[in-house]
C-alpha cells in the first residue's frame, strides 16, 4: 500500500504522514529532507543554490544515510531547498531513491510536494494537506523558536508566502493537488484530529488494518 501525502509548508503533512506510517506499520520517507540535504551540501560547499549544475551534482552525490537532521531543519536550509528544487536535474537525481523507497514490498508513506502527481501517481490513497498561511506561519515560527532560533513571525510569514509561490509556480513538478487527492484542511482541525481522519479514510478505502 502506497500513501502519498502532499501539501504546503507547515500544513502538518509531516506529522500526519509519520502518524499514518506508525499506525499501519509502514516505512515513511520525508522527501523534503532530501531537497533540504542537497541545499545544505550546496551551501556548505560555498556554492550557489541557483547554479543548476552545482545543485545537480550535490543531488547525485547525496548520501542519504549521512543527512544531518539538525542542519536541514533551519529556515535557511528550507529556503535554499525550494531554490534547488526548481532545477529539473536535481529532481531527476532524487527521483530514483524516492521510487525505490515507495516500491518496498510492504509499501510506504511518502510526503512532499509532488508525490501524488509525479513520484507515485498510482498511490492507493493521496492526501493534499493545507491550512491558512497565517496559521501555518505561526506553527513554523513556534517550531523554530522552540529549537532556539531567533526569528520574527512576520519574516517567517513572508518567507512562507514566497516559498509557496516558488513551489507552486515552478515548471518542474509544481506543488499542486492531484485530481484524486483528498483535501485535508488543518486550519481549524488539530493535527491529531487530521491524522485520525486520514487513518479512517485509508482504512475505509483499502481495508488496511493497524500494523505492528
Ligand atoms: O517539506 P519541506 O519544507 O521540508 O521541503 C523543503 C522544500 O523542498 C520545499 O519547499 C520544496 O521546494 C522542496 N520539495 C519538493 N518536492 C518534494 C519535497 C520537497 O520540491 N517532494
Amino acid at each position: 500500500m502506497i500513501i502519498a501525502v502532499d501539501g504546503t509548508l507547515a500544513s502538518g503533512k509531516g506529522t500526519v504522514s509519520r502518524g499514518i506510517a506508525k499506525h499501519f506499520g509502514l516505512p515513511h520517507l520525508d522527501t523534503g529532507a532530501l531537497y533540504r540535504a542537497v541545499a545544505v551540501d550546496v551551501l556548505k560547499a560555498d556554492h550557489d543554490p541557483l547554479n543548476a549544475e552545482q545543485a545537480a551534482t550535490a543531488a547525485r552525490n547525496l548520501d542519504i544515510s549521512a543527512i544531518d537532521q539538525d542542519a536541514i531543519r533551519t529556515a535557511e536550509a528550507g529556503a535554499a531547498a525550494s531554490v534547488v528544487a526548481v532545477q529539473t536535474a536535481v529532481r531527476e537525481a532524487l527521483f530514483d531513491v524516492q521510487r525505490r523507497f515507495a516500491e518496498q514490498p510492504a509499501g510506504a508513506v511518502l510526503d512532499g510536494r509532488d508525490i501524488g502527481t509525479v513520484v507515485c501517481p498510482d498511490a492507493d490513497v493521496k492526501f493534499y494537506i493545507d491550512a491558512d498561511p497565517h496559521v501555518r506561519a505561526t506553527r513554523r515560527w513556534r517550531e523554530l523558536v522552540e529549537r532556539g532560533d531567533t526569528v520574527q513571525l512576520e519574516d517567517i510569514e513572508r518567507q512562507l508566502v514566497e516559498r509557496d509561490a516558488r513551489d507552486s509556480s515552478r515548471e518542474a513538478a509544481p506543488l499542486m493537488r492531484a485530481e484524486d487527492a483528498i483535501l485535508l484542511d488543518t486550519t481549524h482541525l488539530s493535527i491529531d484530529a487530521t491524522l485520525a481522519e486520514a487513518v479512517r479514510i485509508i482504512s475505509n478505502k483499502t481495508g488496511a488494518t493497524p500494523g505492528t
